[in-house]
């Protein structure tokens, strides 16, 4: 796919894009955005509300095969944490008073892989192996789905595969559970992913192929490879409304947490949300969920590496998958890998577009600080992806960009929530390596 070289010329003399391809972390906010419903809200509710009686009528058999969500019935969720010292901790590093209260969402420590890829990806395999049994005529809506666990459904589903581009978390969740169900897992990785995703993915039984080059590539030839197999499913993290859909579902999950707390998303507490944003799938489903069930009280920002801001790049020019963040220089390298994406969906960009608030962006040196804080300030321990998230409120307060962005909303009681997306599978030799370059970056930082 080449972009109109005319565009881009004129592209790369805009101010902003200078920004971009300088690296430089950036707040931008959507101009697109509109107020009022979603176009299509009642089919978007009708598929999402499917979507989440599907999940439950799997939840007997995901409590029984994966035990760690048997407390919880076989319901993949995760935690809503209030951060206290950790809103205090970045007050003192950025001299910025942060008004409102903060709480973590800890998609982190989401059971089966720990990411939120467990959501979406998940869904996705439970959703086309129903299907594949009700073709069969193995299964029924009404069925105690813990029948799965017969050894008759593994040898039917091992007649079939499927395969998956991934940077790594993607990869893992799907195979996680494709494996489960008998599947035979193909996983595309990218260059990017991290050995012990691939590790445990073998171990697992799932096929892992490597590429050296990044992500877009590895879904591409996932996808090729899986459409000469007619036994083949290729869950297409570029356009897979499923994969939407499961992520979605995250929404009334959290409106729960929310009731529970009495927080009611309104004029005087208005909601923000901060989402780590790779190819958008995630972040994408999450936001539109949100924005079904809260309307304008809730606002909600993407959160990129400055060396892959492409959903930034693809909202901005218009261009949406049509642009890769090569196009401009950049080199889509950094220690995000769960967000090293240079080109994004424009399936989830354009059904974004008119509702998200912004988009920015974050230096790696600032996830591995970040990092380090919340480690020592809450003992949270999540992946550098999933710190991005956490820069939105200090941008949203410190830039010029963001005051104005937020100059219309009552923020003294705004209700932060910062997205954790994953890091609870990492290795802790893994971890703690992290975790010591943000605590050097920050002794550096201090020295200064
Ligand atoms: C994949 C991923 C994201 C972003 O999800 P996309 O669907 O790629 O936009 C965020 N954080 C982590 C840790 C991820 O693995």
């Amino acid at each position: 796919m080449s972009i109109n070289q005319e565009a881009l010329h004129a592209l790369l003399k805009d101010p902003f894009i200078q920004k971009l391809i300088d690296a430089e972390p950036v707040f931008w906010e959507n101009p697109g955005k509109k107020e009022g419903p979603l176009f299509h809200a009642d089919e978007w509710e009708r598929e999402i509300a499917a979507a989440e009686k599907r999940l439950r009528r799997f939840a007997p058999y995901i409590a029984e095969v994966f035990p760690e969500t048997k407390d919880a019935k076989g319901m993949i969720e995760s935690p809503l944490f209030e951060l206290q010292h950790m809103k205090e901790m970045l007050e003192a590093a950025y001299q910025q008073r942060l008004p409102g209260r903060w709480l973590l969402k800890c998609d982190h420590e989401l059971p089966i892989s720990g990411s939120i890829k467990a959501r979406g990806g998940i869904y996705e395999v439970l959703k086309h192996a129903e299907m594949l049994a009700f073709q069969e005529g193995m299964l029924q809506e009404t069925d105690d789905y813990r029948i799965l666990q017969e050894e008759r459904f593994a040898a039917f589903f091992s007649r079939y595969s499927i395969a998956v581009g991934s940077t790594g978390n993607l990869g893992l969740s799907i195979g996680m559970i494709g494996a489960a169900l008998g599947f035979r897992v193909t996983v595309h990785m990218s260059a990017d992913a991290k050995q012990w995703k691939k590790d445990l993915l073998r171990q697992k039984g799932v096929t892992v192929t490597e590429y050296e080059s990044d992500y877009s590539d590895a879904v591409k030839e996932g996808r090729r490879q899986a459409e000469q197999d007619p036994f083949c499913y290729f869950i297409d993290d570029e356009h897979s409304r499923q994969l939407f859909l499961g992520y979605a579902v995250a929404a009334s999950r959290l409106k729960t947490q929310l009731d529970c707390m009495n927080i009611q998303p309104c004029l005087e507490t208005p909601l923000f949300v901060y989402l780590p944003c790779g190819v958008g799938g995630g972040p994408g489903g999450v936001a539109f969920g949100l924005k079904l069930l809260y309307g304008d009280h809730v606002h909600v920002f993407f959160a990129e590496p400055t060396h892959s801001p492409c959903m930034l790049l693809g909202l901005y020019s218009g261009l949406h998958e049509q642009i890769s963040v090569h196009d401009i220089g950049l080199d889509n390298r950094t220690a995000a890998d769960g967000l090293a994406v240079g080109r994004p969906s424009g399936f989830v960009g354009k059904l974004i577009e008119p509702l998200l608030s912004g988009c920015y962006t974050v230096e790696d040196d600032t996830l591995y600080t970040l990092l380090h804080m919340l480690a020592v300030s809450e003992n949270q321990y999540l992946e550098p992806s999933a710190l991005a998230g956490m820069f939105g409120p200090v941008q949203l307060f410190s830039t010029e960009e963001g005051r104005r962005c937020i100059r219309k909303h009552h923020m003294e009681h705004a209700i932060h929530v910062v997205w954790g997306t994953g890091g609870s599978m990492v290795p802790p030799e893994e971890m703690a390596a992290y975790h010591r370059i943000g605590a050097d970056l920050l002794e550096n930082e201090m020295k200064k």
